[in-house]
Formats: C-alpha cells, structure tokens, sequence
C-alpha cells in the first residue's frame, strides 16, 4: 500500500529541521532511514503530513574515539557499526547486537539514532544503550543538552526527547581495558524481532565481575535496566549459582505480556536461559574465568 500524501522537506541544517518541528509541531516527523517510520506509514497504520528528513544534514555519521568515550553519529546505520574496529575494540555489544538486527537490507538502512528515537520495546538498541549507560545529545531551540539513557527510555514510543528535538550523538563511556559484553537474542524467524533480548556490558579485575551493566529488550513497556542484577554481579566471581542467581533477578525485573509470541511464563523462561547463555558468553572473553 502507499502512504497518504504527505510533505517532505530535506534540509541541510539542524537549525533548520528544529524550526520545521516547530513550525509544523504534532504534524510532522523526522525521517531517518525509514525502516520502522515508513512501513507505518505504508500500512497507514499512522498518517503524518509533513516527513523532515535527516539526509541532507552533512557529519552526522561518525564513529570516533575520543577522551570520554566513543561517539557515534546519529545517522550511523547499523552495518557501520557492524563492522567498526573501534566498536569491536570497545564495545562487542554492540557488533553482537547489530549483527542480529534484521538482515542486511534493515542494517543497511537503518540508523542507530531512529532506532533509540523510536523507543520500541522490541528494538535491541535501547537495552545495549542502557547496559553500557550511553549518553544522548539532543539539539533544541535553546541549543544542546545530554541525556542519559536511563531517563531517555520513558514509555512505549516515547522519550524524554521534546517534540522539536533532534538526537544528534550518542556518547559510549570507555568501560576500560578488560571490558566484555554480548547480546542474547531469541526470535521466531528472521523477520520477527524478538520474544526476549538481553544486553550484557562488564567489567572483569582478575576473574571477578568489577562492575555489570543488564537491560532487557521486549519484556515490557520499554528496554528495562536491570539494577538488582548489576548490583549482585558487581565483586563476585561469575560461577554457575553465581550467574544462576543473577538470571532469576534478571527476570525478576521483566514485565512481559502475553502476546501471539507466548504466554508470561514461557516468555520469562526464554529469557532467564537466555540471562544465562549471554552473562556465559560475555565471561568466556576474559579468557574463561
Ligand atoms: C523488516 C524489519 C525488521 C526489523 N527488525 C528489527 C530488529 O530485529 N531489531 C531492531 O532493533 N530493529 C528492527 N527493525 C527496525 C529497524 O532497526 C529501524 O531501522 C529502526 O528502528 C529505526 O531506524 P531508522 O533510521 O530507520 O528510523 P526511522 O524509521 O526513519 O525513524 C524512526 C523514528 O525515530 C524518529 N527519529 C529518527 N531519527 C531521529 C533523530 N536523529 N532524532 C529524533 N528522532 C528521530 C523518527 O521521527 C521516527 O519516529 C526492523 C525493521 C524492519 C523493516
């Protein structure tokens, strides 16, 4: 199906996409790479008048190291990310992340920035976000701000991201030299995102967990952090009663719903095997300890 008509603007300045959302206000939308966006719109399941597309804006898509962390531009798709020597130095997860994401087409296309803005529960980069504690820098009429990925993530499609905002940068702290992560995710066929998703950031000082970060994808209303878990693997050696343990409070943040994918249950049990396999994963990089 096509869309219903709608007005397009392709600017070349964020000043001026910020001015276009205020001008147009609930009527328009930023365009990315399209691939949540777009098929709503082709479904009609949303009727937007006015798409302002980020395309035009030059140096919005980066990945560089700097002091205080990795920054990453934006319009970064997924495939870039996918296959960055620096995030395959700092952050393995999110290679293992962006490698499950779709298939190439969507990876190809996609934006990290569209895929954090969108703020689906059932999208892998709010939780991989929350795990490493990343932060956001926006760009408004009164200039720019950073949010932290904790207050980001508000409510199923929503974010603490005002109307007339941009997502410019997302900022990755260093997490030091023997820092390890991996992303668990299980699906029912390629093209479903999936029942249950696990992010997993840490840190490791001489085969114990010096610090965790845990957030969980499609087990409630949005990527949800999972405190209780990081604060019990923080200072312990990652045995099995060890990472056992810290499952059953992995699902003991979770608040999925039942839904055509399963029931409560059979969705709580999928993720705390999946806890489970991923905190595993994760610590075999420290050499197996
Ligand atoms: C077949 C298919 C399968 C998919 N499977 C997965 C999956 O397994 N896992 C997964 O994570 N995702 C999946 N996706 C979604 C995909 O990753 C999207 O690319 C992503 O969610 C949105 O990124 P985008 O650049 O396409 O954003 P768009 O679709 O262009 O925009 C999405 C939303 O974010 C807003 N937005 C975009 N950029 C910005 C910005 N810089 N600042 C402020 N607001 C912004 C837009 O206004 C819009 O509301 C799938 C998509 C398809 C089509």
């Amino acid at each position: 199906m096509n869309p219903p008509r709608f007005e397009y603007y392709a600017p070349t300045g964020i000043e001026e996409i910020v001015g276009l959302l205020k001008k147009y206000g609930d009527d328009a939308k930023i365009l990315a790479g399209g691939q949540s966006l777009l098929p709503l719109l082709k479904s009609r399941v949303v009727t937007i008048p006015c798409l302002i597309s980020l395309s035009e804006v030059r140096g919005l898509s980066y990945i560089d190291e700097r002091k205080d962390g990795v920054h990453v531009g934006a319009m970064t798709v997924d495939s870039d990310l996918e296959f960055s020597d620096i995030i395959k130095k700092h952050f393995p997860l999110i290679l293992d992340c962006a490698s499950q994401v779709a298939d190439p087409l969507v990876r190809n296309t996609g934006t990290i920035g569209g895929n954090i803005s969108h703020a689906d529960p059932s999208n892998d980069f709010p939780s991989v976000m929350l795990a490493i504690g990343a932060k956001f820098v926006v760009q408004g009429e009164s200039g720019t701000r950073e949010i932290s990925a904790e207050d980001f993530f508000v409510d199923t499609f929503e974010t603490s991201m005002k109307h007339d905002e941009v997502l410019k940068e997302i900022i990755l702290p260093y997490w030091g030299s023997n820092s390890y992560g991996a992303y668990g995710k299980f699906k029912k066929g390629t093209w479903n995102f999936s029942v249950a998703g696990v992010a997993v950031q840490l840190s490791m000082e001489s085969g114990k967990i010096n610090k965790a970060g845990i957030a969980i994808t499609s087990m409630g209303p949005k990527a949800i952090k999972c405190t209780e878990a990081e604060k019990y693997l923080a200072g312990k050696k990652p045995d099995d009663s060890v990472l056992k343990h810290a499952a059953e409070l992995i699902v003991g943040a979770s608040q999925p719903s039942e839904d055509q994918y399963g029931s409560e249950k059979y969705k709580k049990e999928i993720l705390r095997r999946l806890s489970i396999k991923t905190m595993g994963k994760a610590i075999k990089m420290d050499g197996g300890n």
